[in-house]
């Protein structure tokens, strides 16, 4: 097993989020914008619980730490298997862990409802779900699969009393967000992540159609956090990166935040044992992560707005016009917290 650094060594957060690809890439949707697949065109074979046992033993001296249950779609591991490494988690870090699951919800039934209410810690589940659009980019061979998903939405909701919803803004879905963050606060969802799709590097061309340039993106988050501030919907619905981008504290969502180590505050572990930092930061986007790394202290330290653009996802290629939109945003921001002030 690869061994891990010692992050208060390298100046990085000491709080880690823990990646824990138990399936690797394995995953019963299809989804076209999914780089997940790209990754290892082969199944793995599943994470060992004794695998998983060696891993921990390295962490147990953490301060605290957040483990996200990731994909593939991670409710295809064995169940057994799955009690068996919540139960050395909560052994090994006692009162210092939350548990996170990243889902794409079609496989929650009752027995996974019961092993998440067991998780005596703090338990997010987050379930990807798109807006009703004419083109979706989210597939499940022979279904409906949001019908699906809507159903265990509301089964999470009513047995953990919360849920949370993922989605991924694209081309084609970005006029239908104002009826669905509606569709989300009607069924009671209180929480929705609104992520702007990556670049697939390997996939079929059809879901690069739909990738946002910068300055597209930064036009929906202005129009969409300006509806849903005159509309005071933040009462029913927190959205990021709304939240964070009006948060007065430093920016937590690593995109945003201005720290040159921020991917080594990830640590992802695959199937095969083999340990890397952000899941996003495999093999093939190294050459990108070296390029953006050299702009974030070769040009980014002197830019007017670092502190707060942060330089972006270091495992991203910027468009020419990712700096003239992150400006824009910024100024933007500045104006909604000028109004909110009074000035
Ligand atoms: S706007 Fe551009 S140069 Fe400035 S911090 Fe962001 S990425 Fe770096
Ligand atoms: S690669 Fe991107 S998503 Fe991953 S930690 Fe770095 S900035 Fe965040």
């Amino acid at each position: 097993m690869t061994s891990l650094h010692s992050c208060s060594q390298s100046g990085v957060p000491q709080y880690h989020t823990v990646i824990l690809k138990t399936v690797g890439s394995a995953c019963n949707m299809r989804c076209a914008y999914c780089y997940e697949h790209d990754l290892r065109a082969e199944a793995s074979p599943f994470l060992q619980p004794n695998d998983f046992k060696e891993f921990l033993n390295q962490i147990s001296h953490s301060s605290e730490v957040n483990f996200l249950f990731h994909g593939g779609e991670p409710l295809l591991y064995p169940k057994p298997w799955m009690k068996e490494m919540l139960h050395m988690i909560k052994e090994a870090l006692p009162g210092k862990h939350m548990i996170q699951f990243q889902t794409n919800g079609t496989l929650i039934d009752e027995e996974w409802l019961e092993i998440f209410k067991e998780v005596e810690a703090y338990v997010a589940v987050s379930i990807s779900l798109d807006p009703l659009s004419d083109i979706s980019l989210r597939h499940l061979p022979g279904e409906d699969y949001r019908k699906i998903v809507l159903k265990r939405i509301a089964d999470v909701l009513r047995e953990l009393g919360t849920v949370g919803v993922v989605s991924v803004a694209h081309q084609a879905n970005l006029s239908a967000y104002t009826l669905f963050i509606e569709e989300l606060i009607s069924i009671g969802v209180p929480y929705l992540t609104i992520n702007k799709i990556r670049r697939n590097h390997q996939a079929k061309v059809q879901a690069n159609r739909y990738l946002l340039s910068e300055t597209d993106y930064v036009s929906f988050i202005k129009e969409t956090m300006t509806d849903w501030l005159n509309r005071r919907l933040y009462e029913k619905i927190q959205i990021q990166p709304f939240i964070s981008l009006l948060s007065t504290d430093v920016n937590q969502i690593c995109q945003y935040l201005p720290l040159e180590g921020k991917c080594q505050s990830f640590i992802t572990l695959y199937p095969d044992k083999q340990i890397s930092n952000c899941n996003h930061l495999h093999q093939d986007r190294q050459n990108i992560y070296q390029k953006n790394r050299n702009k974030l202290t070769e040009d980014c330290i002197y830019c007017s707005i670092y502190e707060w653009c942060g330089g972006g996802c270091l495992a991203e290629e910027k468009e020419d016009d990712f700096c003239q939109a992150r400006g824009h945003l910024h100024q933007f921001i500045k104006g909604v917290f000028n109004e909110g002030s009074g000035t």
